[in-house]
């Protein structure tokens, strides 16, 4: 299997790795603890929202029919009955000839059926038995009425929708103090590389530290899974079955980088030989990182992807990230691509789609993709202001500053942090 392999297109393989995940059970938390975390329920609405009828204004709660005529040159004096705060139960009824002044959010007084601004009153300020409306109001006008937002009972979000900041603001409203969400997957992470540093160790001649572990974690946390950090793994193929063994033990899926390629060492390559081990793919056609595999071993998903920071960083992207949101049960499976126009030519022939990390610029409502120029396998550098991969198609000639690419936008684009 390590140098015999099927080459298979990025959709397809997202599709085989989601194909037998099941989805995580779900757990309770408190609504202050609920942010980024997926849903696990349709949530209903416990009550109407509003809950009652209520003037969205400050001003005077009235009768429409007792401003008939009324003019800023012949104002209608109503008599002041009651003065209703926010959070108040009105006491009194508005009767013909009357009004109760209002705050914005108390509820409308019986008998009520319009609310007129203080701006639309003669001197609103002055605290006095009678206020003289200045203009003529229609039944209903500025209410809001008692669930003309949401009726109790109807779903106000969604199993497997992320809980945003609009999403706790709903939660809270309708009294959802404990939320049920999905249980955050736990993901082992496995660094393989004889030449790995921890990051706290000196550089030694043939060495290089460890960036993948904590990138990875960091990618994971930020999908909404709970990275679990295990020993490095030196380049030992019998070691490394029985140290994969233990991890999957204590994980949903693991990740592991490095040795997924035909070099002597590449210990993930050489365990999809094993026979009990379930290979999913270990050719994609993108670059970097086409060795990236999936195996199923001891019925849990490995994501191998390929050591080489810019292939992991991608891999992760296109493959961990997917299966992660689909374990939580939200968000789309496939990276969503968009058209943007090439900044400048990429000529570089490759067999594979490339994907280029880049910047997103706007110019006169056009999108502008501008590939990192030092694009290396091994360069890792420009990962840390990455927007997005703009892909060019495989074949020898590239694309020409000027033509339509898709691109993946990973990150928020660096105009909206005003940078
Ligand atoms: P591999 O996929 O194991 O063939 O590694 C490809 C390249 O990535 C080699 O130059 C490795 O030294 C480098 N590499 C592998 N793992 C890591 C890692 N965790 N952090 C940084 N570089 C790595
Ligand atoms: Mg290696």
């Amino acid at each position: 299997m390590r140098f015999k392999r099927q080459t298979i297109s990025v959709e397809e393989a997202v599709g085989r790795l989601l194909s037998d995940l099941g989805r995580l059970g779900e757990e309770q938390v408190g609504l202050y603890e609920a942010y980024g975390r997926i849903l696990a329920r349709d949530i209903a609405a416990t009550s109407d929202l509003p809950p009652f009828d209520r003037s969205p204004l400050d001003g005077f709660a009235v009768r429409a029919e007792d401003t008939a005529g009324a003019t800023v040159e012949r104002p209608i004096p109503l008599q002041v009955v009651e003065t209703i705060a926010a959070g108040a139960v009105p006491v009194k009824e508005v009767t013909p000839g009357t009004a109760s002044r209002i705050m914005t959010g108390a509820m409308l007084p019986p008998g009520a059926n319009a609310v007129i601004m203080f701006e639309q009153t003669e001197k609103p300020g002055e605290m006095s038995q009678e206020v003289r409306i200045k203009r003529q109001l229609t039944a209903g006008e500025n209410l809001s009425r008692q669930g003309e937002e949401v009726r109790r009972g109807s779903i106000v979000a969604k199993a497997g929708e992320r809980i945003n900041a609009g999403t706790l603001a709903i939660l809270a409203t309708f009294g959802y103090a404990r939320v049920p969400v999905v249980r955050k997957p736990r993901v082992g992470l496995l660094s393989t590389g004889t030449e790995l540093l921890e990051v706290d160790e000196p550089l030694v001649p043939g060495k290089i530290r460890n960036s993948n572990a904590v990138m990875l974690s960091a990618m994971i946390a930020e999908t909404g899974g709970v990275p679990v950090l295990f020993e490095g793994l030196p380049d030992e193929l019998p070691l490394a079955k029985k140290r994969i063994s233990a991890c999957l033990d204590q994980v949903d899926l693991l990740v592991t980088s490095g040795g997924v390629s035909v070099g002597d060492y590449d210990v993930m390559a050489y365990l999809t030989d094993e026979p009990d081990v379930r290979l999913l793919f270990n050719r994609v056609a993108i670059r970097p990182g086409s060795p990236t595999t999936a195996l199923v071993y001891h019925n849990k998903l490995i994501c191998a992807l390929s050591g080489n920071p810019g292939a992991c960083f991608l891999g992760a992207y296109l493959f961990l990230l997917p299966v992660l949101r689909a374990l939580s049960g939200g968000g789309k499976a496939q990276a969503k691509r968009i058209k943007a126009v090439l900044g400048e030519t990429y000529d570089k022939p490759c067999p594979y789609p490339r994907f280029l990390r880049g910047r997103l610029t706007e110019e006169n409502g056009a999108l502008y993709v501008w590939p990192d120029r030092n694009d290396k396998a091994g360069n890792l550098c420009t990962m840390a202001k990455s927007e997005c991969f703009a892909i060019i198609p495989p074949g020898g000639r590239g694309k020409q500053a000027g033509e339509i690419v898709e691109v993946i936008p990973h990150a928020l684009p660096g105009w909206s942090r005003g940078d």
